[in-house]
């Protein structure tokens, strides 16, 4: 395995990251191509090159702005690391292959969506309706097996969390029938059942975290598309041993 592409994927992910930070947070609120250049939150100055740099700026700026000291939320810095994590797993994995491409859908898919349901509650449907396509495309030139597993794994979806809203009452949102549902289109029936086990796997493990971390009541709402990425990028990478070693079972 190529250390040089590890390194150079990971950078580029580092750099995508905090592009996807922007585009999570510009995107609900309408401003993505409205503004020229990066800016603090708190006192609207400008940001330099220096200020910019991901991860890095932050450390040396100790999580704060330059300008008014307001503390930077330490999300950003996570998710460029995050996102050259998985860009150098990306390669790590899968080589120069298709399945690589479809791993930089999916990370340029959901980090976006990560931030911004982490920061408006809400999963943008521009985002969904720019990426839908792309997977469409993607599925066209290299479909499942067979190739009717993409519609069954989308109409599965699509019925399975319609119903679990009706029922609950406001535990998910059409946001996240629309994220599932794009998800059980690329993925298929089998993967998308793993997909969605794993989300709420994960969706309680870090509710529960995150009610008695932030000391919050039971009926706070809790974004889960969040979980849902997570589940996506597990069944992405690991999916395959995972299934098998399920089926071992019995
Ligand atoms: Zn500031």
């Amino acid at each position: 395995m190529d250390i040089f592409f590890i390194v150079v994927f990971f950078l580029y992910g580092l750099i995508f990251g905090s592009f996807f930070n922007v585009v999570g947070l510009r995107v609900p609120a309408k401003s993505l191509f409205s503004e020229k250049r990066s800016y603090c939150d708190t006192c609207q100055r400008t940001l330099s090159w220096k200020e910019l740099i991901p991860v890095f700026s932050y450390i040396i700026q100790k999580g704060k702005c330059q300008g008014c000291r307001e503390h930077i939320s330490l999300i950003y810095p996570l998710i460029e690391l995050a996102t050259g994590i998985l860009f150098a797993l990306n390669y790590f994995f899968f080589g120069f292959t298709n399945r690589m491409v479809l791993g930089l859908l999916l990370i340029s898919l959901i980090i976006p969506i990560t931030v911004s349901d982490i920061e408006y509650k809400r999963i943008p449907n521009k985002l969904l309706i720019f990426f839908s396509p792309l997977f469409l495309i993607y599925r066209l030139f290299f479909p499942l097996n067979p190739i009717y597993m993409s519609g069954i794994g989308a109409a599965v979806a699509f019925i399975l969390v319609l119903i679990i809203i009706l029922v609950s009452k406001g535990g998910m949102g059409v946001g996240d029938l629309k994220y599932f549902t794009l998800f059980g289109f690329v993925f298929g029936l089998y993967h998308f059942l793993l997909l969605f086990f794993l989300s709420t796997l994960f969706g309680s493990i870090g509710g529960l975290i995150t009610m008695k971390v932030k000391r919050l009541g039971r009926k706070s709402r809790i974004a889960f598309g969040p979980y849902i990425g997570l589940a996506a990028l597990t069944v992405f990478f690991i999916g395959e041993p995972l299934i098998g070693w399920y089926i071992s079972l019995f």
